[in-house]
């Protein structure tokens, strides 16, 4: 809002309280759109690392609002794609949702304290249409009940977007019986075609684009919240009317912080936009990727800059979480996950801090790798640190989410039966000083992608 950096001070001391701007469950979420659930995550993640505690909703948009605000000639994109799959809207609905919560446990995002849906929230979303319309916010028409911008008094303060220069770009079809060009529906009657239908006090009908976040907010979360996220194509119109909504209704500033993610870009020209909205977390695996590459990749973009996607950048994530994962094979291997270790405090506090400075996490994750860099060099000359490092890296993961992933994945790792078979006839060469045998056995094992380690146990075989 103010367009600064602002000191967090939760209403409620270290509780902090905050809302996402969840899904519209017609179609399965795309990359671009798992960059915002990302960027929630990490801001959720790096707030409970540096110290507060988390009350946090994301809602499910899975009632027929317009995907535009012109409401009489936007499309319902839910009830499009029911009646191109001959379903109904629900069973749309429930089973994206079931998909996206598949991909936010695939990319390891903390589940929010609770996913409300829209079509639970009829009745709340009422509810505050009446106290608009009671304040003197809103008005009906023969088509539905629509908020009165020029009302309140602080239209367009988040985007900028004053009364005058939206009413000089709006087309004289948009405005029907609307007062104002910049009025939006709250409530929507008289559409027969609509699939999905509710009674009200005006007729029945469907609620209109904004009001479900203004009543789901308030329900979970109370009159102002901490914290608002959402991408920045929400900023105008859809948050500037949460802002009218809930501060028209109520009498609190709805919001202390407003944060918006900027967009994903396509890096590489041959990938067309249309295939942008196409990419998904099964693209991705299509392709040999993790999705823990792709959360890697999110994690080195700051939030607010854009964010570019390419096949290439996709490699580099990768490469980086595979030397990741090789330092953590090496520390495990030495028994680090054993140990009780506390803690680097310099590097850590290092990490947080960079998160603390609106959660900047290009610079928390440069820490990270300086300190890999370090850890790697250091590491040939003595294991002892082993567990230090180990619980260095898995505090830093509190935040960055992917090397949990990998101890999971290391703990399944064995050596396969046939490399072992080839180790033990080459313990048995030497036995029998045949040393031609064992070095053609430790070229065979080599470059079947593992290495032979002499220990004081003797030889141990680790992947390369
Ligand atoms: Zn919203």
């Amino acid at each position: 809002m103010t367009k600064e950096e602002e000191v967090l001070e939760p209403a409620d001391g270290q509780m902090v309280r905050i809302y996402h701007c969840g899904p519209t469950v017609y179609k399965r979420p795309h990359l671009g759109n798992m960059r915002r659930f990302l960027f929630a995550d990490f801001l959720r993640r790096a707030l409970e690392a540096n110290g507060f505690k988390i009350k946090e909703i994301m809602n499910i948009t899975d009632v027929g609002h317009l995907t535009r605000d012109d409401i009489d000639e936007g499309e319902d994109k839910l009830e499009k794609e029911a009646r191109e799959k001959k379903l109904s809207p629900q069973d749309v609905a429930r089973r994206v949702t079931e998909q996206f919560l598949a991909d936010l446990d695939a990319l390891n995002i903390q589940r929010a304290n609770r996913y409300p849906k829209a079509s639970d929230h009829i009745a709340e979303m009422v509810e505050i249409i009446e106290k608009l319309i009671e304040r003197g916010h809103a008005y009906q028409t023969d088509t539905g009940v629509y908020y009165d911008v020029t009302s309140f008094e602080g239209y367009g303060k988040l985007s900028g977007n004053s009364l005058d220069k939206i009413e000089a770009g709006s087309r004289v079809a948009v405005r029907g019986e609307k007062k104002h060009p910049a009025d939006f529906a709250l409530w929507k009657i008289d559409d027969p075609e609509h699939l999905q239908q509710w009674d009200s006090p005006w007729g029945r009908g469907y609620p209109g684009w904004h009001i479900e976040c203004s009543a789901m907010s308030k329900k979970y979360l109370g009159d102002d919240i901490d914290i608002h996220t959402g991408g920045e194509d929400n900023k105008f119109p859809h948050h500037e009317n949460e802002i009218a909504q809930s501060e028209g209704a109520g009498d609190e500033p709805f919001v202390r912080i407003w944060m918006h993610n900027a967009h994903l870009v396509l890096g590489e020209a041959k990938l067309a936009k249309s295939e942008g909205e196409q990419l998904t977390l099964d693209t991705l695996r299509e392709r040999g990727y993790s999705p823990i590459a792709y959360r890697l990749l999110v994690f080195a973009s700051h939030y607010r800059s854009k964010m570019n996607f390419s096949w290439s950048a996709m490699d580099e994530a990768a490469a980086l979480l595979d030397s990741l994962k090789q330092l953590m094979r090496i520390l495990k291997d030495a028994g680090a996950d054993n140990e009780e270790a506390s803690y680097e405090e310099e590097i850590v506090n290092g990490w947080r801090s960079a998160l603390g400075k609106d959660l900047n996490t290009p610079e928390a994750l440069a820490v990270l790798i300086k300190y890999m860099h370090w850890a790697n060099s250091h590491l040939s000359k003595s294991n002892e640190e082993a567990g230090l490092i180990w619980a260095t890296l898995m505090e830093m993961d509190k935040v960055l989410g992917v090397m949990e992933i990998m101890v999971k994945e290391l703990s399944e790792e064995t050596v396969p039966a046939d490399i072992q078979a080839l180790a033990d006839k080459r313990i048995k060469a030497r036995a029998e000083r045949n040393f031609d045998e064992a070095d053609r056995l430790r070229g065979e094992i080599e470059a079947k992608g593992y290495v032979l380690e002499d220990t004081d146990q003797g030889a141990r075989v680790i992947r390369k």
